[in-house]
């Protein structure tokens, strides 16, 4: 490799810096900064990003010139911290720790205390003349070592750490509660016992050379990379495999020599909820990972400032604090060590939030002029908006709950929101009901990484030990889980699978409840109820200026608005969601699905009239008795956009499904009594009708054409209430789509039956109204001769649902059975039906794009497939040029909030939103059709 493998950060030299993320990874870009604006932090170096990839490409490798550079690196350090690796009298200690480019708490690989051996232990106590402490480091570090780097694992969730055994086994020895009970001699003992298992599990001996233990950790927190649990993190949060781990070496300080020893980690503002105070905890003399573990529960950060001893660090803490915000922008989850009262900090990252918390601190911090509108945006994860909306208790029921005395526990309150569901003990059971539908709560005594495929499946997550910063905590708040942590009353047995607590004993399955505002534990069911946001946006039973929530959510997306160039539309075929869809930020309708409107009420009787029908005359007679609930439907629409765009498309579903099928004998015969006709000519309409998956065949266009009546029919109920409700004085603009088209002459066929129907309702009604005529793409053939449609449609809408299915010729009802296996197999990235595959489908919409706007520059294209609410397809949306993306209501602030990412990251692609014009201008024709044709 050419490039330089190894950055230094120290008090001699600094290479690196805060804007190095890709390279150093967040923790070592992040170290080098703090050490360049003077913060106290341990000297050492960090192994690139590149070097990870370099290993991944060969083989599991190392670049070859690793080895020597790893040599200088050490020896810089060891002339840094004037000790020396492997030194019998004063040996040089070192962290080793992972880093990635965007942070995975807890995913990857750490080892502390790294340089002990049976010498440099002794070296180390006489050093220190603390023994205990020497000692202690060293069963740690054998503790890490063997787990990370010779495998000694638990083989089940079930099992008990073997460390963690045979250290229980020496505290019953011994009749010792805590480890800090432990005598320097019995964690000599410890040690002893420690090597032993190593050796028995792994069949090796513990090595004992410092430069070897150095590259066996390099090199384990490389594999960690590959662990399962870390690829599933970055599935859930896609993060690209291709971006390694960097790896930091650093200079170990002690936050376990003594009572003027301490190790902690903070916030500098509540992740939770956002509150501008400062939130962390810290364990008197303790390493890091004590903390992080949930092993002990610790004392909040604010006790501190009255501890004799390390009382004077709390103060300088918090001028750390404020130095962090300010120079991060953001705020800072950071790590640090107080060795014999002097402050060490270890590491800083911007911290992950909830998304309460993340509107306040946006809201907050960019008022304060400490973090950048732009920072506010990009920070966030659109996807998350979605806990803006989870559920809270129901008021009644809650108070019910209380004053029924069902108050089991209260812990601490690590994830808003309420969840009641089953209980369960393990990751596996939780996924197990979680896929039978039922919500669930997994209880354990502390998480671990293994148990995130539980955490993703669950509710709610309640822990018996942890902090707010234990491994659950942090999971939950990034998840948006629900999350009650650390409720030391409650005693779980994982073997009898019971959760116990004030004599009321829970087993597997029964119902618990959590308040993850207040951490709150209680038995039995409690219902729930809307969120706030829910409450003034949809509901309409608060008042803005009541809620708070609201307030930081509305800043949020008017900022995210300023940003974005994409327009945004919504589906919906209901004037209740449509209302909805425009609280949320819905600039108009992307689609209007009619045929959701054939199931209201009675009128499928005149639909499947219309399908029995077998003379023109008879179906015109059925679609007349249609027509004037399609125009009421219309007229609703059309009222609650109040001179927003409405994309109304054509019928397009395959005629079957509006008839009972084979399995429904009982249907048939109903539907034969209605239509006085026999059970066996609706049986044989049925058959003659069906379409196997996927659906490719009578829908459609294909429907219009062969069938132009009907088109007739909705052409006409849309316009004539485009003229009711225009003589309301309420504006007006339909847009007709025409669903499936691969060859210009379709729309061509159904475009003059629109615009003659335009013309005689504007005749007969006197009103005048502006209306466009468009089509979707979602056939290949329909993107690959766009330039030949553009000539006749006046905008797209790409329907990536069925260009999906047909461009991968998977179908999108059935494919669920292997695409799981597909995305394991890493033959596909994301599912395409959920996120658009760029390389194919995307290709397919570009090339649409480009002939489209070939033919007329200004074609105005959007999407309405469901990718219109999926983040990374909004950015693609964005990439390519599209005016607009269209999603269900309630996925409108996520759009909203990815396309001003979007519009962030993409600068240069930016378009001139023609669809905004749009939206803003709320009336008035941009380029319309009239009675001309
Ligand atoms: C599509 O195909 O993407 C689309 C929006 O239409 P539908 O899902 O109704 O087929
Ligand atoms: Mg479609």
């Amino acid at each position: 490799m050419a490039n330089k493998l190894i950055y230094f950060f120290g008090k001699s030299k600094t290479d690196g810096g805060g804007d190095m993320k890709a390279l150093l990874g967040g923790k070592g870009a992040n170290l080098a900064q703090m050490t360049k604006i003077g913060l106290p932090v341990p000297s050492g170096f960090t192994i690139t990003t590149e070097v990870c990839v370099s290993y991944y490409k060969n083989g599991r490798k190392a670049p070859a010139d690793l080895a020597a550079d790893m040599e200088k690196a050490v020896k810089w350090l060891e002339k840094e911290a004037g000790k020396k690796f492997g030194d019998v009298k004063n040996p040089l200690l070192v962290s080793v720790r992972s880093g990635a480019r965007d942070s995975m708490p807890g995913m990857m690989d750490t080892i502390l205390n790294l340089g002990l051996n049976d010498a440099t232990c002794e070296g180390l106590a006489a050093a220190t003349g603390n023994p205990r402490f020497a000692w202690d480091s060293y069963r740690r570090f054998l503790q890490m070592y063997g787990d990370v780097v010779m495998g000694v694992q638990k083989k089940n969730e079930n099992d008990h750490e073997p460390f963690e055994e045979v250290m229980d086994a020496l505290k019953k020895e011994v009749k010792v509660k805590d480890d800090t009970d432990f005598t320097a001699a019995h964690l000599q003992e410890l040690v002893k016992r420690f090597k032993k298992l190593i050796k028995d599990w792994s069949g090796k001996a513990f090595p004992t050379d410092p430069v070897k233990q150095l590259e066996g950790a390099v090199f384990a927190v490389f594999s960690s990379w590959m662990n399962e649990r870390a690829i599933l993190y970055r599935q859930k949060y896609r993060i690209p495999d291709e971006w390694g781990t960097a790896v930091n070496v650093q200079a170990m300080v002690f936050g376990n020599m003594g009572d003027d020893c301490a190790t902690g980690v903070a916030f500098t503002r509540d992740p939770a909820n956002g509150d501008n105070v400062f939130y962390g905890e810290y364990l008197v003399n303790a390493q890091g990972e004590d903390v992080v573990a949930g092993v002990r529960t610790p004392l909040t950060i604010s006790e501190m400032a009255k501890d004799k001893t390390i009382g004077a660090a709390h103060k300088e803490l918090n001028d750390v604090r404020k130095i962090l915000e300010k120079n991060f922008g953001d705020v800072q989850d950071f790590e640090f060590t107080i060795e014999k009262k002097k402050l060490y900090m270890l590491q800083t990252r911007n911290g992950k939030r909830t998304a309460l918390a993340y509107v306040k601190i946006a809201h907050d911090m960019v008022k304060e002029k400490l973090m950048t509108p732009e920072h506010a945006i990009k920070s966030g994860d659109p996807e998350a908006l979605n806990q803006l909306l989870q559920p809270i208790f129901d008021t009644t029921a809650y108070a019910a709950a209380t004053k029924e005395g069902r108050l089991m526990a209260v812990g601490l309150p690590a994830g808003p929101g309420a969840a009641s569901g089953s209980v369960v003990f393990t990751a596996g059971k939780a996924e197990e009901l979680a896929a039978k539908g039922l919500s669930v709560v997994l209880a354990r005594i502390e998480t671990s990484p293994e148990d995130l495929r539980g955490m993703i499946a669950s509710d709610g997550i309640l822990t018996a030990r942890g902090g707010v910063s234990s491994h659950a905590a942090l999971v939950a708040r990034q998840m948006g889980k629900v999350c009650v942590a650390g409720a030391g009353d409650i005693e779980i047995d994982y073997h009898k699978g019971t959760l116990k607590c004030k004599g009321v004993t829970l087993k597997e399955g029964d119902h618990i409840s959590i308040n993850g505002t207040t951490g709150e534990v209680f038995h039995g069911k409690i219902a729930t109820a809307d969120s706030e946001l829910k409450q003034v946006l949809v509901n309409r039973t608060m008042k803005p200026k009541d809620s708070k929530v609201f307030q930081y959510y509305d800043f949020l997306m008017k900022l995210a608005d300023k940003y974005r160039t994409l327009g945004m539309r919504t589906n919906a075929d209901q004037p209740d969601q449509v209302v909805n869809a425009i609280a949320f930020g819905a600039e108009g309708i992307g689609l209007c699905r009619t045929e959701h409107m054939f199931f209201e009420g009675d009128r499928i009787i005149a639909v499947r009239q219309m399908i029995l029908a077998k003379a023109e005359d008879d179906r015109k007679k059925a679609l007349a008795t249609l027509l004037p609930y399609q125009q009421k439907d219309f007229e609703g629409i059309f009222r609650a956009l109040n001179g927003l765009p409405g994309c109304i498309r054509l019928l397009d579903p395959p005629l079957h499904e509006f008839l009972p099928q084979h399995d429904n004998k009982k249907g048939q015969e109903e539907v034969a009594k209605q239509l006085k006709t026999t059970v066996a000519e609706v049986a044989r309409l049925v058959s003659e009708l069906h379409e196997f998956n996927p659906m490719l065949g009578f829908r459609g266009c294909r429907l219009g054409i062969l069938r132009p009546e009907i088109t007739e029919m909705q052409a006409r109920a849309i316009f004539q209430a485009a003229a009711v409700v225009l003589k309301e004085g309420i504006k007006v603009k339909p847009e007709v789509m025409v669903p499936l088209v691969g060859f210009k002459k379709e729309l061509d066929l159904q475009m003059e039956i629109v615009h003659r129907v335009a013309a005689e309702v504007m005749k007969a009604t006197g009103k005048k109204f502006a209306y466009t005529v468009g089509t979707m793409i979602e056939v290949p053939r329909g993107a690959l001769t766009a330039d030949e449609i553009a000539e006749s449609a006046e905008f797209f809408s790409f329907g990536t649902n069925d260009l999906t299915q047909t461009c991968l010729g998977m179908s999108r009802d059935d494919s669920g059975s292997f695409l799981p296996a597909y995305q394991g197999l890493e033959i596909i990235k994301a599912n395409p039906f959920a996120s658009i595959d760029r390389t194919g489908v995307g290709q397919l919409m570009k090339i649409g794009v480009d002939k489209g706007r070939a033919t007329k520059p200004d074609l105005k294209i959007g999407i309405c497939g469901e990718h219109g609410g999926d983040p990374s397809s909004v950015e693609f949306c964005h990439i390519i040029g599209l005016d607009y993306v269209s999603c269900s209501p309630f996925r409108v602030p996520i759009a909203r909030l990815a396309a001003a990412q979007a519009a962030l990251r993409h600068p240069a692609k930016s378009v001139a939103p023609k669809v905004i014009k749009d939206a803003k201008a709320k009336s008035g024709a941009t380029k319309s059709k009239t009675s001309s044709k």
